[in-house]
């Protein structure tokens, strides 16, 4: 593979960090612990709901996005389509694109946690278009295996779940489990606080989930302060900083 920093031009090319509040790729930095790799999956309501599959190698985050999220089912293959690889700081954005900037709407992180790959040169694995990992998230676990369909230059692979323990009949997790790991919030809830689109954010949380906070809204999560996990918008920078988050 090529290196993480030029690696991560298209990710700088698509957007005005004067304006988006996602991270400027850094200096290009290993994994600070080493031989542990990190995976997120960020559910994004941008122009069309979808899930960010990532997984970190060689300083970077490969991704994917899997527009109908990951199935714990086997049964289940779920189109996963490569897009550019992203800085290792992006594992923890949550919060709000812009309107009008490149993937505007509302990013929540969705699942977190480390993954042990089957080979151990994941990099070989990408090229060659299959790769074979376990997961330890909070809510994925056990094995799956990313496999590109239609050949070398195709950017269309799949996400399957493996059998074994943790695979389950059904599709009903994200219904389940729909709140950030890092906040606990819905994605209606992240956009109110950042000063997103709280409608369209509200209209890719389960349904039952919104009825809920409304017949009750003082339930609502509020923003976890002190979690550097999570990212402000720019708006809401200047309390960011004073409480010493970032
Ligand atoms: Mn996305």
């Amino acid at each position: 593979m090529t290196r993480p920093k030029s690696r991560l031009k298209d990710y700088e090319r698509k957007r005005r960090f004067a304006i988006t509040p996602e991270p400027r790729p850094k200096v290009t930095r290993r994994s600070a612990r080493s031989g542990i790799l990190q995976f997120v999956v960020q559910k994004h309501r941008a122009s069309h709901l979808h899930y960010d599959f990532r997984l970190e190698w060689d300083g970077a985050l490969l991704s994917w996005a899997v527009p109908k999220g990951p199935s714990l089912d086997p049964e289940t293959k779920r189109l996963a389509m490569a897009v550019e690889d992203h800085p290792l700081e992006y594992a923890d954005f949550e919060g709000i694109i812009p309107a009008g900037e490149y993937g505007g709407g509302t990013v929540m992180v969705w699942d977190q946690g480390t993954y042990v790959p089957d080979e151990p040169d994941v990099g070989k694995d990408w090229h060659q278009g299959e790769i074979k990992f376990t997961l330890q998230g909070r809510k994925l676990k056990g094995g799956w295996v990313l496999v590109r369909t239609g050949g070398a230059t195709s950017r269309t692979w799949l996400l399957i779940k493996r059998r074994d323990a943790a695979a389950e009949r059904g599709d009903s997790l994200l219904v389940r489990q729909p709140r950030s790991v890092v906040s606990k919030r819905l994605l209606a809830e992240i956009a109110f606080d950042e000063g997103g689109d709280v409608e369209r954010a509200a209209a890719a949380d389960p349904p039952d989930a919104i009825r809920a906070l409304i017949r009750n809204p003082r339930t609502r999560r509020r923003v976890p302060h002190r979690t550097p996990a999570v990212w402000r918008s720019k708006s809401a920078g200047a309390s960011t900083k004073r409480i010493g988050m970032s």
